[in-house]
């Protein structure tokens, strides 16, 4: 008899618009707990409630899987007495240390980003969602890092996918036996998760581009033959291969309007940014922008958009 593994999942609730949050036992030899929820109170006793549901405490979970760095997916990380550790992308590590020169680093790259955006000084969004991200996120040390190829430590049926976009530190899970796959916030039934904008892993490299990257990790899950998805965020769903067709058409198509812009007059990020989001980017400056350069990098890797310095600021001109 193959013997499979079980997957058990919790939702925990997040102070985010983003609303709850999922976390997931994996039992085999190994009880593991992939994400860790969002470091509050209510999340933490709704977690031990519901484990307790599933026979267990939070002591008998022997290590912690991340999916990627955000703080509704590491809260609790250093709550557990984790004989085997905790594992993820390497790239959640200076997150989870709270490592002070990359936080410096960090909000450096963003005063540079915005002035590159041609954002005017007054908004200072990066260094909000700086806090908000420390406030909630989880504080530790990975003791083991994984990458592609990796199988899951204590779970070898369980094969890592790096998948990059949403995060740069996002990893998916892939149990060939059962074909399910632990998708994070890579891929979600209901929602198109936003690409968002991370420093380079050094200072001098260039500007990632999640939405780009977040293309490549998306088709990189077509040749999987996937039958159910659990996600961090939303219901567990089939089908992923056509929704993932549908994201990408979607966003080409909204990369499309973008292009319509900026053929009336050449546009800065933030201009840009105004025009697709004229009720939102004040309030959601962060979220927006990182949408709106995704869409303009798009462009630019087809070869419709010209980009040339203007004063401080990259200005965006249709080919
Ligand atoms: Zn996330």
């Amino acid at each position: 008899m193959i013997k499979t593994e079980k997957l058990m999942q919790m939702t925990i609730p997040t102070p985010y618009p983003v609303g709850d949050v999922h976390v997931y036992l994996v039992k085999g030899d190994t009880l593991s707990l992939i994400d860790a929820g969002v470091r509050t109170d209510e999340a933490w006793d709704i977690f031990k409630n519901q484990l307790k549901g599933f026979g267990y405490l939070p002591e008998d979970i022997e290590q912690v899987i991340l999916t990627h760095h955000h703080p509704d997916h590491t809260g609790f990380v250093d709550r557990f007495d984790c004989a085997h550790g905790i594992y993820g992308h390497k790239r959640n590590q200076p997150w989870l240390r709270r490592d002070e020169t990359f936080l410096e680093n960090y909000l450096h790259f963003f005063q540079q980003l915005y002035r590159d955006f041609g954002i005017p000084n007054e908004f200072k969004s990066f260094q909000y969602s700086l806090k908000g991200t420390l406030k909630y996120g989880g504080i530790g040390e990975l003791t083991g890092f994984l990458q592609e190829h990796d199988t899951l430590p204590g779970h070898p049926d369980w094969q890592v996918i790096e998948t990059p976009g949403h995060a740069r530190s996002h990893l998916s899970f892939y149990n060939g036996k059962d074909k399910s796959l632990l998708a994070g916030d890579h891929v979600l039934a209901h929602i198109s998760p936003n690409p968002l904008l991370e420093p380079p892993d050094e200072q001098h490299l260039p500007r990632p581009k999640p939405l780009l990257e977040h293309r490549e990790a998306l088709k990189k899950l077509l040749p999987y033959e996937i039958d159910a998805v659990y996600a961090g965020h939303g219901p567990i769903f089939h089908g992923v291969q056509d929704i993932i067709h549908k994201r990408l058409q979607k966003q080409e198509a909204r990369a499309d309007k973008v292009y319509h812009l900026l053929q009336d007059k050449p546009l800065t990020v933030y201009e840009t940014t105004k025009k697709l989001f004229p009720t939102k980017y004040q309030s959601q400056l962060g979220l927006t922008l990182s949408e709106t350069v995704g869409q303009l990098d798009y462009l630019e890797s087809i070869g419709k958009v010209n980009i040339s310095k203007e004063e401080d600021a990259y200005v965006y001109t249709a080919n």
